[in-house]
């Protein structure tokens, strides 16, 4: 039934249907938990041949010795297996440690306060504040990163294309402290977004547009991630920045982190040659060489293009059912009821939902006494602080199928009785 069409009388009995469904659930004794945004066990095993992978043989190209110090910007063998992913050359790319998380931090954080080199100045050197714009919903951990450094963020809309380009280039154009923009390009965190060419086009023109020593942040941590063979794919940003002279205002980032292990995984970093010499520098102030036996293995594991492709469907394979639980669960119960809306994602780690203005807090505390774990509502705007208290983040690849379709069956309940009892309430 549609909300608004519904009489008081039929909202109060549905209101008491939903509570009798609500304290059922509640009694079952439920431990469930839709928050972890991380590879399930059943895909790690997947690659449990990287473990012996090597058998002692450490030959590679260069025929260096990887057991030592050394290759600060990683393996040449690596380097041409990652590049494409980034869409970068294989001059433009730097295979770091596990988390391309550490990559972004370092980035901002060289950029805040050591400065560009020969490319430019410190933030920090050029005034107190520094600003960042956040397309929201987006990942808490790039709005952490800024508020760990004390740089000011500034949501824009996320739309269907990507972030809201007038409103950015508008932004931009009247503020030369905003420095950055955070980018997931294909299968944003939270709402599996895949950015159009055009916004693509857009975000290369920005470093021509900003003020000095902007950078975007364009973290492709879901680059190779479709959950289906026609997924949309994203426009190289790169190739667009040399149409467009931007290529030193672009930071790009990946890691194997959601293809092999997340713990021990392999992070990667593409970027002009101007701005690959001066991170270099920043970054062989923190480590004298990343772990380059780990990189062969997974060159060994992935081989190449095709080798990558083969592997990411497999994880497909486990990824996409419990995506249509998901989705057949809200669709089945939350359709047509104008008491929320939810993204389809074609890749990614996520479902993202928005309930009416005011309900998401409502809504993950009725699921977390009924046993049911969500991420905390806010999670995914900066300074975890949703104006509208809508945004619900869900994360399905931990849970077994079952797991997911009872969480599902008791997170619908949650929003149609908050729902229900917000009407009630305005009644
Ligand atoms: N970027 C995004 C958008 C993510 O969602 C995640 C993990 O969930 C990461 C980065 C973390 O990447 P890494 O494991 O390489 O540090």
């Amino acid at each position: 039934m549609e909300l608004n069409q519904a009489s008081n009388e039929q909202l109060r009995d549905w209101e008491k249907a939903l509570t009798e469904e609500y304290q059922r659930y509640q009694a079952s004794g439920l431990n469930l938990d839709l928050t972890r945004g991380k590879p399930s066990a059943e895909q790690l095993s997947l690659s449990d041949e990287i473990v012996e992978i090597l058998g002692g043989d450490l030959s590679n190209q260069a025929n260096i010795d990887l057991r030592n110090y050394g290759g600060l910007d990683g393996i040449a063998e690596c380097k041409a297996l990652f590049a494409p992913v980034l869409d970068v050359n294989t001059d433009e790319i730097l295979i770091g440690g596990n988390s391309s998380l550490t990559l972004m931090y370092f980035a901002v954080l060289f950029a805040h306060s050591q400065g560009f080199g020969e490319l430019g100045k410190s933030w920090l050197s050029e005034g107190n504040t520094v600003k960042f714009l956040c397309p929201v919903p987006g990942y808490d951990r790039h709005f952490s990163i800024c508020e760990h450094l004390g740089i000011e963020m500034i949501p824009v809309a996320l739309n269907d294309d990507g972030p809201d380009m007038d409103e950015v280039e508008a932004l931009i154009k009247g503020d030369s402290s905003i420095k950055g923009i955070w980018c997931v390009p294909r299968f944003s965190n939270p709402t599996g977004t895949v950015y159009s060419d055009a916004v693509v086009e857009r975000i290369a023109k920005l470093g021509s547009i900003a003020g000095s020593n902007f950078r975007v942040f364009w973290d492709n941590a879901y680059a190779v991630h479709a959950l289906t063979d026609s997924a949309p794919d994203v426009a190289s940003l790169m190739a667009k920045c040399k149409q467009f002279g931007t290529e030193d205002s672009v930071y790009l980032f990946g890691s194997t982190s959601k293809i092999t292990y997340a713990g021990a995984g392999v992070a990667f970093m593409g970027m002009s040659k101007a701005n690959l010499k001066a991170f270099s520098k920043h970054l062989g102030m923190t480590q004298i060489g990343p772990d380059k036996v780990n990189q062969l293995r997974h060159v060994r594991l992935l081989k190449d293009a095709e080798g990558l492709t083969a592997h990411m469907r497999k994880h497909a394979a486990v990824l996409k059912p419990r995506f249509d639980i998901v989705l057949q669960n809200l669709e089945a119960s939350l359709a047509g009821t104008g008491m929320a809306e939810w993204t389809a994602p074609e890749g990614g780690y996520f479902i993202s939902l928005n309930t009416l203005p005011g309900l998401a807090q409502d809504v993950v505390r009725l699921a977390a006494e009924a046993g049911v774990k969500l991420t905390p509502a806010g999670a995914t705007f900066p300074y975890g602080k949703d104006p509208e208290n809508r945004n619900i983040r869900i994360a399905p690849s931990v849970p077994t199928q079952e797991e997911i379709d009872r969480a599902m069956k008791v997170f619908v309940n949650c929003v149609k009785l908050a729902s229900v009892r917000q009407k009630l309430a305005q009644a």
